[in-house]
């Protein structure tokens, strides 16, 4: 997930997040871990579908290993976005800021992709057209096997000079400078290509964004409270647009009046699940 979508939570408090739900969440029996069963109007859909958008969170990760954020004992529970998560911040306190991103980089080159990554990376094999949106910086959708992501928060493999733009992996960055950010040719400094604070996403990956949930035939919104604007738009785009909803997340958000189903569980156990149930619909004719 982003920085920038990360989002200080102070503001962003839900009632979901601080709700009695959160630690024990109820049960239905739609919502039972596997097998997934379908509605019959999303078993139809999904039969027919060609075009699918994976809109994916930060809970797609923490199976991963990798912290989330905005969670209570997220990333922002103990670091201060202002001082990390900003290009004043970077500039304030680059080495500070340097480490903090190289130690993240780190943890993610030797995370692995999960069951979650896995399924949504399997989905490919079922429909036409499958595009995975995602908040995630981790780059484990790819490493899964998804073969066109985009990245609405950007990426923490790569780092861009500050001044002049000119881009380089994060690896060899950080290995050559693990104590201050590495210096471009044109003097400026190299930093983190994440979306931070105050800055405006990847205007082409938010377009092509859009413009897929509006054309697909399923949205899947995956580990993600969709608390993040503009990117969790893209449900509310794809919703109207007439697309079928399907959520899965432990809690429930402001979006899930948008799902047609909600599976109430982690992603690495429901998206299994879900990529097994969707493979089973297109095969009966
Ligand atoms: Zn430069």
């Amino acid at each position: 997930m982003s920085d920038r979508a990360n989002a200080p939570a102070s503001e962003r408090n839900t009632p979901e997040r601080n709700g009695p739900e959160r630690n024990a969440p109820e049960r239905k029996s739609s919502e039972r871990s596997s097998p997934v069963e379908l509605p019959p109007e999303i078993g139809e859909r999904a039969r027919r579908a060609e075009r699918v958008v994976v809109f994916t969170g930060a809970g797609v990760s923490k199976e991963s290993g990798l912290s989330t954020f905005r969670d209570e004992d997220g990333m922002w529970a103990t670091y201060r976005p202002e001082d990390l998560a900003t290009p004043e911040a970077f500039l304030r306190q680059p080495a500070y800021v340097w480490k903090w991103y190289g130690w993240r980089w780190e943890q993610v080159a030797q995370a692995e992709p999960n069951p979650a990554h896995g399924a949504i990376a399997r989905l490919e094999e079922i429909f036409r057209s499958v595009l995975v949106v995602t908040q995630n910086v981790d780059g484990l959708h790819r490493r899964a096997g998804s073969r066109d992501v985009v990245e609405l928060h950007g990426t923490l493999a790569a780092v861009h000079c500050h001044r002049c733009g000119s881009s380089r992996g994060m690896d060899g960055a950080w290995k050559e400078s693990p104590e201050e950010p590495p210096r471009c040719g044109c003097g400026g400094l190299f930093r983190p290509s994440v979306v931070w604070f105050g800055e405006v996403l990847p205007q082409d990956a938010l377009a092509r964004a859009f413009r897929e949930a509006e054309r697909c035939d399923l949205l899947l919104s995956v580990g993600t409270a969709g608390q993040v604007f503009p990117a969790a738009g893209v449900i509310e785009v794809a919703h109207r647009a007439g697309a079928s909803v399907i959520e899965i997340n432990p809690e429930s958000t402001g979006f899930s009046a948008l799902a047609s189903l909600a599976l109430r569980q982690p992603a690495g156990l429901a998206m299994p699940a879900l990529t097994e149930e969707l493979a089973r619909c297109r095969r009966r004719d």
